[in-house]
Formats: C-alpha cells, sequence, structure tokens
C-alpha cells in the first residue's frame, strides 16, 4: 500500500475536493497500470500497487509529482492492536538498529487506544523481545502507525515528495523557454505551484536546424508536469531585422519585447494567464531594474519570473535537483550573436526604446502561423 501525504492542500477550505481530486488525477496519470486501487481518505491518498509493482520506479515517479508532500509503502492492517505489534515487530526484526522510537496518528477517534498508549504498547512489544532501547529524539529506526477509519498503516520510512500544488490547479501560463539554466528552472516553480505551463522558444533557424536540446528539457519538464505543448518559434529574420534597425545596446530589450508581445498573443490563443521569464534582478545587463520595466512594459498580461530574488548559485543548484542543469550547459546557439552588445545599456530609457521599436516592422500572426507546436507526455 503506498500511503500518500499533502501538504498546502489541506488548508483549502470548500475547495479541498477540488484539489485532492486534482492530485489523484495526476496520480493516476503518473503511475499508470503500476496500480490497482486509489482513493482518498481524510487527510491522505492511499494507493494500492500492482502485483509486480517496481517500488523504486514508484519512487522515482512520486517524488515528481507536485502537491505531494511526502508518500511512504505500508503494511495495511486491520483496526486491531495486536495485528499493528506483529507487524512492527516484522518491520524491526528486519532492520539493524539499537535506538527507536513508534509514532502514532489516530484520525479515527473511535479506535479504543489513544496514540500515546498505541506508542507504548506496540514499543514495549519491540523493547521487550527485541532488547532495544527507546529514544524519543533523533532515533536510529522510526516506526509510524496510522490509525484510519477501515485500516491502520504501518511503515518505517517517510519519502519527500516536492510539495507544491497539483498541477492544473491553478490555471494555466506561457513560459518564455531559452536554452539556458535560469528558464527550465522558473517554469518548474510555476509547475510546482500547479500551474499548467505552455512554453514558447524562439530560435534563430539559420543557426539552429532543430532546437533539440530545448526539447529535451521540455521532456525532463514533463516528468512532472506530465504533459505540455510547446511552441518553436523561427525568429531568424526577425533578429537580423532588430540589428538592421536597433544600435546593439539596446538590441537585446527590443529584442526581449518583441518575444513578449508574441508571448501575450500565444497566451491569448492558449487562455493563459501570465507569461513566466527567468530573469533575476541584476544577473546580466537585460536584467537590471531599468531594463526589467522597458521589458515588461511591452506585456499586457502580468510577467512572473518566480527567480527574481535568487543568486545564480541556488538557481544552478535548483537546477541540477531538478535534473535540468546538465543538459542546460550543453553549448547551443539560440541567438545571433550580433543580439548581445559588448557594451549593452543597463538603463534604457522606455521612451527612446519605443521610439526606435517603431522600425522593427513585424506581423505577430503571420510569425506564430509559422511556429512549429508539439504536445508531450509522461
Ligand atoms: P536563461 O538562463 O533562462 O537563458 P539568461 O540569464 O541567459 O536566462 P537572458 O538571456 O537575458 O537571461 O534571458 C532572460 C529570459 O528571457 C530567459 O530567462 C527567458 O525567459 C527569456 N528568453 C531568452 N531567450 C529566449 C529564447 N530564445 N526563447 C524564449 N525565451 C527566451
Ligand atoms: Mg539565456
Amino acid at each position: 500500500m503506498i500511503l500518500i501525504h499533502y501538504g498546502e492542500i489541506g488548508i483549502k477550505g470548500k475547495n479541498r475536493a477540488v484539489f485532492e481530486n486534482c492530485l489523484v488525477r495526476n496520480i493516476k496519470k503518473a503511475l499508470g497500470n503500476e496500480i490497482e486501487k486509489i482513493y482518498r481518505e481524510y487527510g491522505r491518498i492511499l494507493v494500492k500497487e500492482g502485483e509486480r509493482a517496481n517500488y523504486e520506479m514508484l519512487k522515482e515517479k512520486l517524488a515528481k509529482i507536485p502537491g505531494i508532500e511526502n508518500f511512504s509503502f505500508a503494511y495495511e492492517v486491520d483496526l486491531d492492536i495486536e495485528e499493528m505489534k506483529k507487524i512492527a515487530m516484522e518491520i524491526a526484526k528486519n532492520e539493524k538498529f539499537s535506538t527507536f522510537k513508534i509514532s502514532a496518528r489516530r484520525s479515527n477517534k473511535e479506535f479504543p487506544y489513544s496514540s500515546m498508549q498505541i506508542n507504548e504498547i506496540v514499543g514495549e512489544e519491540i523493547k521487550e523481545k527485541l532488547n532495544k532501547k527507546v529514544k524519543l529524539e533523533n532515533p536510529e529506526l522510526t516506526i509510524f502507525i496510522e490509525v484510519g477509519n477501515k485500516k491502520a498503516y504501518v511503515y518505517k520510512e517517510k519519502y519527500s515528495g516536492i510539495g507544491g500544488l497539483p498541477v492544473g490547479s491553478q490555471g494555466k501560463v506561457v513560459a518564455l523557454l531559452s536554452g539556458g539554466i535560469d528558464s527550465p528552472v522558473a517554469a518548474w516553480l510555476m509547475i510546482k505551484r500547479g500551474c499548467s505551463v505552455v512554453f514558447i522558444h524562439f530560435y534563430n533557424e539559420s543557426l539552429v536546424s532543430s532546437p533539440k536540446k530545448v526539447e529535451e528539457i521540455i521532456e525532463k519538464l514533463t516528468e512532472y508536469q506530465l504533459s505540455s505543448k510547446a511552441y518553436f518559434i523561427p525568429f531568424g529574420t526577425l533578429q537580423y531585422e532588430i540589428i538592421k534597425n536597433v544600435q546593439s545596446k539596446y538590441r537585446m530589450i527590443i529584442y526581449r519585447r518583441v518575444m513578449t508581445k508574441i508571448a501575450n498573443e500565444i497566451a491569448s490563443m492558449e487562455k493563459a494567464k501570465a507569461v513566466v521569464t527567468g530573469d533575476s534582478i541584476g544577473q546580466v545587463a537585460s536584467q537590471t531594474l531599468e531594463n526589467i520595466h522597458c521589458i515588461y512594459d511591452a506585456s499586457d498580461l502580468p510577467v512572473l519570473s518566480p527567480l527574481i530574488g535568487m543568486d545564480k548559485r541556488e538557481i544552478i543548484d535548483m537546477a541540477k535537483k531538478i535534473g535540468t542543469y546538465e543538459i542546460s550547459i550543453k553549448p547551443y546557439d539560440d541567438c545571433c550573436s550580433f543580439m548581445v552588445a559588448k557594451h549593452p545599456a543597463t538603463k534604457a530609457s522606455l521612451d527612446k526604446i519605443k521610439e526606435m521599436e517603431k522600425k522593427i516592422i513585424f506581423d505577430i500572426e503571420e510569425i506564430i502561423e509559422k511556429a512549429r507546436t508539439k504536445q508531450y507526455s509522461k
């Protein structure tokens, strides 16, 4: 039996069932044939795994589902203190330890023993029969017992999930995804907070034959999101248009404004409510507060930048943890090098930028028509 605990869903009041159902749907989708039955009980989701379940694989998949706080592989027993004692003993016998504790939780108040009494009765058994010491702080072994409505669950280990909220519970956003380190982490944080993320990637088709690396990043993020949609937008012509018409130090700002406008249009087609970027204050010239002001001004929708207050070090650590870092550091020329000025403006004025931008003629619909879209699923 797999016992799944969620975190924040628990505080959603009347919407709680909606969140729980969303999480149940996602677990079903992620585990597919691996499971026989899934149902929810107050405060927890219970999954009956298939006969030939691969626990390593289950562990890997559950650790990637947003909304799961922690999960355990548990023995299911009848609501009988003798049964609890028996299973706890069996678990303990197979472990090497000298100190332990029992940690019981009773959500079913009709069970005749309190949590404290369960701890004492089961603890006594192990202490006497196996000659071990009870230690309440940092014991070498903890055996958990949860008393539910119909059954109780006994287990020894809690595996951490990623927390957050179930994907699909928070509506849709579009994320500007480059081949770099930052934007995949930004998109991941939105997925973790329960948003459905549609990816948009711009690339120079005369430099990159196919944006394979970005596809790999999306595949990795789809392990968390479970299904994804992406737009790949050839952008070479427009990049040259910008290079031709704009002084080098302002190119990046205008380039990003144009991307932002196109992202807004795609968001409206997709019924998405925000644009996500991987900006972090001051990290590069295009991310000074002045330039962020100039760039985000091009968006009608809110621009969300979940990395805004993070250091590069922290972002890299997170990228490593979620598995995008190794892909992000592969070489990739998504952007013409003329776009990146030696001395970019760090304090652009919005009026000036808007004036220069008038020279760039582009048809958003035509650009989107040329985009390739692709669906991903786990
Ligand atoms: P990243 O590591 O995400 O590439 P960065 O630190 O290199 O970010 P910039 O290149 O200035 O910073 O890009 C800032 C943000 O603009 C990115 O995080 C991303 O959201 C968006 N962006 C940049 N280039 C592209 C692109 N080719 N396609 C889609 N979005 C892009
Ligand atoms: Mg970049």
